[in-house]
């Protein structure tokens, strides 16, 4: 996408968005206590340990894997998660032949329930274009090499779809339950920029 240019003196967008959340409280349009309650909520609440139970239920359970697959949406609600950003959410599954990155290329749309809010390189736009161009090599700056013979399947999340990546569940982890993968899986796997770790198990 084309960047907008900005005179150099431009407000920052925390400032930027203060002074449209007093306009709304003014105007009586927004209650400044919800916004608060909001992000507390996103910031605090809701992290990528949401996402991370969804996985390790979906490694352990094929049942639950296929529901998932098929529809995102209800089958993270049957762990309660949903909400704003979460209307839509479908699940892509990384296996060794395919492999699934998600990106929005117009904004920041990201599976809050799931992931809570999305980290700032989400947010910039060197990520956000040169994940769509060159998804290979950035993938490799980012520490996830990929053989050649795997496709990379680059999707844009937008507020009609909320993508969220099922990671590879690693070799290793075949004896461990599904309380115990749960911590394994991290944000960025679920974003799909990185692999989960294989666990150094002991013995
Ligand atoms: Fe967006």
């Amino acid at each position: 996408m084309t960047e907008v240019p900005r005179p150099p003196d431009f407000p920052p967008a925390s400032l930027r968005a203060e002074a449209l959340e007093s306009l709304l409280v003014e105007r009586g349009l927004v209650d400044p206590s919800v916004v608060d309650g909001l992000i507390r909520t996103y910031e605090q609440d809701v992290g990528p340990l949401n996402g991370a139970r969804i996985v390790a239920r979906a490694w352990t359970d094929p049942k639950y894997k296929q529901r998932l697959l098929a529809d995102g949406t209800s089958a993270v609600a049957e762990f309660g998660f949903k909400g704003p950003q979460g209307e839509h959410i479908v699940v892509v599954e990384n296996t060794p032949t395919d492999h699934h990155v998600v990106v929005c290329t117009l904004c920041s749309c990201y599976p809050w329930p799931l992931l809570g809010l999305p980290p700032s390189w989400y947010k910039d736009p060197a990520y956000r274009s040169r994940i769509v161009r060159e998804p290979r090599t950035l993938l490799a700056e980012l520490g996830l090499e990929l053989a050649d013979e795997v496709e990379i399947h680059v999707h844009d999340s937008s507020s009609e779809v909320r993508y969220f990546v099922l990671p590879a569940r690693p070799v290793g982890t075949e004896t461990l339950t599904e309380e115990e993968l749960v911590p394994l899986v991290s944000r960025d796997a679920m974003v799909g920029v990185a692999r989960v770790a294989v666990p150094s198990l002991p013995g």
